[in-house]
């Protein structure tokens, strides 16, 4: 069987992503079974302007340090029309709190979201995920969506993040309220991942044991 490595550190990510692996076939280690030491340079990879470009960063940066496996990594956020497309690509430290992470870290950007839609009439909003691939045999990149509202109010006890503030159209509910199952069919980074495995079987580089190549 073949064996990938989640190049993310987020707990809500890794059982977002865990099933769909297990679904392609696909064996999956995180960076703390690839023995990688998390490492305060891990805070700049992310710093370009798009989903895409820190996905693929991402996924470079871990390649490089994972003794030849391949390495899969996303880069995802809330894209809110009404505030140009914010947080986007600074989704997890919008708040600025530095001080903070987890759930902490999720009320904090939670509070900022509140404060900057009050008033704001138009709630469209979309998460996008970028999922890249780096492995021998090259890179590429895919980009998933989902659209949605942001809420005034939280609802919903699942997830993470901005979860409970955004109600999937699709769903008729907020991401927070739907299953683990229910979310992964819909979300951006479902339909990602999905898209991912697919381009990366469609090349062969998925499926054939990896002394094989
Ligand atoms: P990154 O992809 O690790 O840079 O983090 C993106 C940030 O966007 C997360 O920390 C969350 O705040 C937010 N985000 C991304 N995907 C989701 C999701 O599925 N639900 C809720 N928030 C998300």
């Amino acid at each position: 069987m073949q064996t990938v490595v989640l190049a993310t550190r987020s707990a809500g990510k890794l059982r977002e992503l865990r099933p769909i692996f297990a679904e392609a076939g696909v064996h999956v280690l995180d960076l703390a079974d690839a023995g990688v030491p998390e490492s305060p340079d891990e805070a700049t990879i992310e710093s370009f302007d798009t989903f895409e470009e820190n996905a693929l960063a991402k996924a470079r940066y871990f390649f490089a340090r994972c003794g030849g496996l391949d390495v899969v990594a996303d880069d995802s956020g809330l894209a809110v029309d009404a505030l140009g497309g914010e947080p986007g690509v600074r989704s997890k430290r919008w708040s600025r709190r530095a001080d903070l992470a987890g759930h902490l870290l999720d009320r904090a950007n939670n509070e900022l979201l509140m404060e900057r839609m009050q008033g704001v009439a138009d709630r469209r909003a979309r998460f996008v995920c970028a999922a890249a691939w780096r492995g021998r045999p090259g890179e590429l990149v895919v980009r998933g969506e989902i659209h949605g509202l942001v809420q005034a109010q939280p609802i919903g006890t699942h997830g993470f993040g901005y979860d409970a503030y955004f109600f999937a159209d699709e769903l008729g509910m907020t991401l927070a309220a739907a299953t683990t199952e229910q979310k992964r069919l819909v979300s951006h980074r479902g339909r990602a991942f999905d898209a991912l495995v697919e381009a990366v079987r469609s090349r062969g580089w998925l499926g054939g044991p990896q002394s094989a190549r």
